[in-house]
């Protein structure tokens, strides 16, 4: 029987990727700021090209653009794919504040990304670690490496200030 090769193996943590690392976290966490200011759950992401361009960069527009498919890493895969007339993006890398969702993680796979670099785990809707692992399924036929926990207490601290606002301001309901 074929064997799929166990992707929890190949996780590094960030301070493991060594000296060559350039952290784009700054940048993402820039994003999901500036989506916490337009009331959008602070997600953002920044995709960067095989030879090290960014090809794009967004954080969450769901509720600005009416679509619960416009999440950050959503965005900046259709703009990157988009701009370079490809639906594949082999050897781009993705940067995003927060484990992607199995949506997201499907599209990542889809787009043959090679690495995902994200920031806070997140056990309720993410579905890399957590509930479908997309990427340990069977069916998934890339899988990206994984480098997560980077800026992790940022990215989390940003959700946290987002939400706790909104519920002591009684504006979000649920
Ligand atoms: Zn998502």
């Amino acid at each position: 029987m074929f064997k799929y090769p166990c992707y929890c193996r190949k996780t590094r943590s960030g301070a493991e990727e060594g000296m060559n690392f350039t952290s784009y976290m700054p940048d993402a966490l820039r994003e999901a700021r500036a989506a916490a200011a337009r009331d959008e759950v602070p997600v953002g992401a920044v995709l960067i090209g095989a030879d090290g361009r960014v090809l794009a960069r967004a954080g969450n527009r769901t509720r600005e653009l009416s679509d619960p498919t416009a999440h950050a890493e959503i965005l900046t895969i259709r703009a990157a794919c988009a701009a370079l007339g490809s639906e594949r993006l082999p050897g781009a890398r993705l940067w995003v504040t927060l484990e992607p969702c199995p949506m997201c993680a499907a599209a990542i796979s889809a787009a043959r990304i090679e690495t995902l670099y994200y920031g806070a785990d997140d056990p309720r809707m993410g579905g890399v670690r957590h509930g479908a692992r997309v990427f340990d399924h069977p069916q998934c036929h890339h899988r990206p490496g994984i480098v997560d926990g980077i800026s992790a207490e940022e990215s989390r601290r940003l959700l946290q200030d987002f939400f706790r606002e909104r519920r002591d301001g009684c504006n979000y309901t649920k």
